[in-house]
């Protein structure tokens, strides 16, 4: 039989990702003498999500390879779900019904996938990813050389595609936009991005609405197109987006952003909530660098944002400004690594070889000022671009 505690802690982390886990750790290398506790609500303590899509789903990397490694004088609480905030008291309730009071708290509470509310969406063989458990799921559905539809043509979609290609899977993507990764690279990449695709057997298929997955009884059989086709399916993954995870945060009464996130100013702090601090896919911060709110839902943005609340605990006065970067394998086919964001546009200028497969794009306004950068295969020099941005120099 448990019984409740209460107890009081320096530092919570609400939150088991990568930026909690990289709170913990930045706390601790800069000399944080107090006591931190982490609270996830996973069965597994923090771990690296981007080889659910690659090297888990293709069995070359296992959930141990995964894990972040964190210093043995933090706490960690996994299977527990912070269910209550109160962030004038600085208390917590847990799923345990534990108490927690703290000095400072991070939430961190990330994304959750974002499901496809068509008919027959709970038949069998539907799949959706966030999890090194989902791809394991997948795995085994999809093993024996089987036909795979994925509905949507961004990462999830496309690095699935590839990765269960490698494994004798035949793959068809079904997407809205004309090409993979359109909303994100523009037409030239997204061109160049197709033809990858193609060429090692994924078939692709752009323009298309999904209305409903089909088949008898319990399990899947098909996915209807507008106009009534049906593409036969065995297996579907779903990738089509997450939803930052605000649902501690509104119920505790954080203010929400109009991006989604939880809102917090230059330095991460909970606006208007001194003490408490968000970071990752669910925070939306006013960046100096970009003069602009962002949220952004990349790896790498994750752990430095969770560096920045660290600091900011320990009495920093800086504003977080990295520039966001993230990275997307299509097995080995292909590598891209992207700085900015930019959601539009006015020119992009290509440098090196898009027949070769050795080319970047940079994403640039009317002014020619940078706003991103895409290198394929290593060939973008994104430092300079990073710098770019953060100066707003226009390009020569
Ligand atoms: C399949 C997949 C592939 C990806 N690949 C790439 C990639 O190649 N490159 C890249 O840059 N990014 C990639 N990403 C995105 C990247 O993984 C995320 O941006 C990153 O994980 C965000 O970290 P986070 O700490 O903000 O949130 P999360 O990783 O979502 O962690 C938040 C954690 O908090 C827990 N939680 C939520 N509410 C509570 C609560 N009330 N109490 C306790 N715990 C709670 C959640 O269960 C979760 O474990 C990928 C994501 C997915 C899903």
């Amino acid at each position: 039989m448990s019984t409740m505690t209460e107890r009081s802690v320096d530092v919570l982390l609400i939150g088991g990702g990568i930026a909690a886990a990289t709170a913990a750790r930045t706390l601790r290398e800069e000399g944080f003498t107090g006591s931190v506790l982490l609270v996830g609500r996973e069965l597994d303590p923090p771990y690296h999500r981007p080889p659910i899509t690659k090297g888990h789903l293709q069995g070359t990397e296992s959930k141990a390879d995964m894990l972040i490694e964190l210093p043995a004088d933090v706490e960690v609480l996994t299977r527990s779900s912070v269910m209550a905030l109160d962030p004038t008291a600085k208390t917590v309730t847990l799923s345990t019904k534990d108490t927690v009071t703290f000095e400072h708290a991070l939430i961190a509470t990330g994304a959750m996938v974002r499901r496809l509310p068509l008919d027959g969406a709970d038949k069998d063989g539907i799949h959706y990813l966030r999890t090194p458990g989902n791809a394991d799921a997948l795995r085994k559905d999809a093993g024996g050389a089987r036909r795979v539809v994925m509905v949507g043509g961004s990462y999830v979609g496309c690095e699935t595609a590839a990765s269960l290609t490698t494994l004798g899977n035949h793959c068809t993507i079904l997407m809205q936009e004309e090409e993979p990764f359109d909303r994100h690279f523009g037409r030239t990449a997204a061109t160049y991005l197709r033809s990858v695709l193609e060429s090692h057997g994924v078939t692709v298929r752009g323009g298309v609405d999904v209305e409903a997955f089909t088949g008898e009884g319990d399990v899947v059989q098909g996915v209807r197109l507008a106009g009534d086709e049906i593409v036969p399916a065995d297996v579907v993954v779903c990738g089509v987006g997450a939803i930052p995870d605000v649902l501690l945060a509104r119920k505790s009464g954080l203010p929400i952003g109009d991006l989604g996130g939880v809102r917090c100013d230059a330095r991460l702090r909970v606006e208007g909530f001194p003490g408490i601090y968000a970071a990752g896919d669910m925070c939306e911060y006013t960046s100096t660098v970009h003069g602009r709110e962002l949220r952004v839902e990349h790896e790498e943005h994750a752990a430095a944002q969770g560096a920045t609340v660290a600091r900011v605990i320990m009495g920093s006065g800086d504003p977080h400004t990295e520039v966001p970067y993230f990275f997307s394998d299509l097995a080995d086919w292909c590598s891209l690594e992207y700085v900015g964001p930019a959601a539009d546009w006015a020119d992009e200028v290509i440098d090196g070889s898009v027949e070769e497969g050795a080319f970047s794009v940079t994403y640039v306004d009317a002014q020619r000022r940078v706003l991103a950068c895409l290198s394929v295969n290593g060939s973008g020099d994104l430092d300079a671009a990073r710098e770019r941005i953060a100066s707003r120099e226009p390009l020569g």
